[in-house]
């Protein structure tokens, strides 16, 4: 089965970035063309009916996996980054960590009101950051088609912060 088959690459990396956290390495699997082409095709296909107009990845995950479905599916592609990467004006948003707090930003221009955008990253975790960009596309008038994850964290329920945008997520470890 392929969610197996995927799972079987991703490395996992105890105490990273700090002691107690366990990190899901994704490079392992990037690293092979077979699972990369997996991952891919199964994060696509909800949506290669669905009329995506812009695929909107963040920085730094979602960049890689982001670009590759935004030119599968015939979409275009938008970063959101950390503060201060982004060269034009920005709209900017902040949201909590564990302990303080984070920003990202888009180009003000990156999206027309009413495109269709779909939202990748690798991973859903607690859901900050994929609040923070759904705060951010909805900001431009964007249509949010859905967030798109290869791994979800369920124990950390990250998908009850993404109130009633829909969430598809690849890999789910419970
Ligand atoms: P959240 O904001 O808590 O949902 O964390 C998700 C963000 O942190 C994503 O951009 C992920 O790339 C990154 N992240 C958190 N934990 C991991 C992990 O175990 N592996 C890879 N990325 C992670």
């Amino acid at each position: 089965m392929t969610a197996d088959l995927l799972k079987a690459k991703i490395r996992h990396v105890p105490d990273f970035p700090k002691p107690g956290i366990l990190f899901y390495d994704i490079t392992t699997l990037l690293r092979d063309p077979a699972g990369l082409g997996l991952a891919l095709d199964a994060m696509a296909a909800p949506y290669t009916d669905a009329q995506v107009d812009l695929v909107v990845g963040m920085e730094s995950r979602g960049f890689i996996f982001g670009a590759a479905l935004a030119d599968r599916l015939k979409a275009g592609f938008v970063p959101v980054r950390k503060p201060g990467k982004l060269p034009s004006r920005c709209l900017s948003v902040s949201y909590d960590l564990e302990y303080g707090s984070d920003s990202l930003e888009i180009h003000a221009d990156a999206i027309e009101a009413g495109q269709r955008v779909l939202i990748v990253d690798d991973l859903l975790a607690t859901g900050g950051t994929a609040r923070a960009t759904i705060d951010l596309v909805s900001g431009l008038g964007a249509e949010i088609v859905a967030c798109a994850f290869l791994v979800e964290l369920t124990f950390l329920k990250g998908r009850a912060r993404l109130g009633t945008t829909p969430v598809h997520a690849v890999l789910p470890y419970d």
